[in-house]
């Protein structure tokens, strides 16, 4: 740019210096040319007054220092010509400087003489014999005169040149130093000429408002990176193409995204069928939904696209861990499946016996038997759905029971009492150990726990066994043992036997009218109180269940 002005501002000078130079020299020349012409006016008039007094006397040995005189006689013809020979030379009377020193007694002209090829000044008078005297002299063309001042010329225009150089220079640093040095971050702060004021304000301007953009863009991408970061869920925005433009910590432990993995594309990063299914589907613009198990996990994907006058700007994609809904989902589908499985053979007996009955096909003697049969099966349903109840009540977690302060000692106590005519029946002895022990709990699902442990205690015994209930207060928990001298339960099963309907020996259970649910209420109940279980059994020895409350 300072070259640009440099060489601007020097040519403007040099053409101005040329132009003024032209504009003089034709000014010299017109004033030389009138200088030349009045000059050889004078010359004219001596002269004429020399030929008028000796008349042709007056040429002889007459020093004519550059002029050409002619004299012109009356008819028109040369009488004396100091440069040709009259002979030769043509009447003269159509000459123009004549014509009119015949008419006006002087006259003046200039012409360019082909055969001399020079221009020349005239000047004639008419003398008082009416000839006609002229002088003329060679005019230098504007070429000559300019030839003529050469060397002043050149030396005015190399010293303009050199000042015009030096002032270009000089200029264009003026103009450009300023800008090459302006502080751009603090425009304001520069001191410049008054011209650049309004772009330096302008710049100011726009740097405010870039600022300020900067900031909001800031703010909103601390408050979005807040906002994903402490999600369980995982988050990651592509570009359309797929490339990676952002993700939060969970989609970072989820797809090994993060700081490094930016501007690559996702499936550069993580290869996977499932994920470049999700791309095809979001970047044809169609929300797609897609299932992925990760290490026992298993997400739910869905890939959004983000649209913008009927573009694809960029792709969400968002990975939900579904693992325990679709556990929870599973349980449900295999609880209401065994729900329906429990509660169909009871329904079959029953509807079996009662259509024999209807149908008179049983003898009077049998009819005892069959209506035995049907009460214990409707009994044994009545138990069936009155444990699903509670269950069910438990899953939403028992709000609408009071909780309050209960001695676990009496609870047990009265339950013993309860069940001590089915431990009659098996033959099993059962004692209490232990004292008063308050704990704050419910007392409804307390009796539970005591009830279905000891009537499993008392179920799965043998015949002169035993069942002891201790009730202790133990460093920083409160103690309930159900131990017996039972059958005892395989190593395998110890883990699985709070499970809902599982059962070691499932025909067993049935037979002595098990649900496959007292387990399961008693863990429930137990969580509810913030207690654990721990299982205690050697097969064919006996089992010991303990459940721990907290303090
Ligand atoms: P059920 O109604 O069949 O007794 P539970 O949930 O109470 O159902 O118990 C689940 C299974 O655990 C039982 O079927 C039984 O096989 C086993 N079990 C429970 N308690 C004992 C115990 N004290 N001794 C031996 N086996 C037991």
């Amino acid at each position: 740019m300072t070259k640009r002005i440099f060489r601007t501002i020097l040519g403007v000078a040099v053409c101005m210096f040329l132009a003024s130079a032209l504009l003089f020299l034709t000014v010299l020349y017109d004033y030389f040319s009138g200088v030349q012409q009045a000059h050889l006016k004078t010359q004219l008039m001596l002269a004429s007054q020399g030929v008028s007094h000796e008349g042709a006397g007056y040429f002889e040995g007459l020093d004519l220092a550059g002029y050409r005189i002619t004299w012109i006689g009356t008819d028109g013809g040369v009488l004396y010509d100091s440069v040709s020979d009259p002979q030769e030379m043509e009447n003269h009377f159509a000459r123009e400087e004549v014509k009119q020193a015949l008419s006006e007694g002087y006259g003046e002209s200039s012409r360019y003489s082909p055969t001399l090829t020079r221009r020349y000044l005239y000047s004639a008078k008419r003398l008082s014999d009416g000839t006609v005297l002229r002088l003329s002299v060679t005019q230098n063309s504007l070429f000559v005169l300019t030839l003529g001042m050469l060397q002043p010329i050149c030396v005015v225009f190399a010293a303009a040149l050199l000042l015009s150089t030096l002032l270009a220079s000089h200029l264009s640093k003026k103009i450009a130093d300023p800008i090459n040095h302006l502080d751009l971050d603090a425009p304001l702060h520069n001191h410049v000429y008054e011209e650049l004021t309004p772009l330096l304000h302008r710049l100011d301007l726009q740097q405010r408002q870039i600022r300020n953009q900067e900031n909001q863009l800031k703010r909103k991408q601390t408050e979005f990176e807040a906002l994903t970061k402490g999600m369980t869920e995982g988050i990651v925005l592509l570009d359309c193409k797929g490339f990676l433009l952002s993700s939060n910590p969970a989609a970072d432990r989820l797809f090994h995204t993060g700081e490094d993995a930016l501007g690559k594309h996702i499936l550069s990063i993580y290869p996977s069928p499932v994920l470049s299914n999700l791309l095809t589907g979001a970047g044809s613009g169609i929300y797609t939904e897609e299932v992925l198990s990760l290490e026992s996990r298993t997400y739910r994907l869905t890939a959004s696209p983000v649209m913008e006058g009927g573009l694809i700007h960029g792709i969400v994609l968002l990975a939900l861990d579904v693992t325990e809904k679709e556990s929870l989902e599973k349980l449900r589908r295999e609880f209401t499946a065994n729900v329906s499985h429990e509660l169909k053979t009871p329904l079959h007996t029953i509807s079996g016996c009662g259509e024999l009955l209807a149908n008179g096909m049983v003898t009077p003697e049998d009819i005892p038997a069959f209506s035995k049969r049907i009460y214990t099966e409707s009994q044994r349903m009545i138990r069936l759905v009155e444990d699903i109840i509670s269950l069910s009540h438990l899953d939403e977690g028992a709000g609408d029971l009071q909780w309050e302060d209960v001695d676990l000692f009496a609870l047990a106590e009265k339950t013993i009492s309860a069940l001590s005519p089915e431990a009659q029946r098996a033959g099993v002895a059962i004692k209490l150990e232990g004292e008063k022990t308050i704990l704050y709990g419910i007392s409804q699902l307390l009796g539970s726990i005591v009830y279905n442990l000891c009537d499993n205690a008392i179920k799965y015994n043998r015949e002169g066994g035993s069942v002891t209930v201790s009730v202790k207060e133990e460093e920083d928990a409160l103690a309930l043992c159900v131990a017996d001298t039972g059958i005892g339960i395989p190593a395998a099963d110890q883990s699985r036997i709070f499970e809902r309907f599982y059962r070691v020996d499932k025909s067993h259970s049935r037979e002595i009218g098990g649900t496959g649910l007292g387990l399961s209420i008693v863990k429930h109940a137990a969580r509810l109180h913030g207690g654990a279980i721990t299982v205690d059994s050697v097969l064919g020895e006996g089992t010991t269940i303990t459940v721990r409350f907290p303090k």
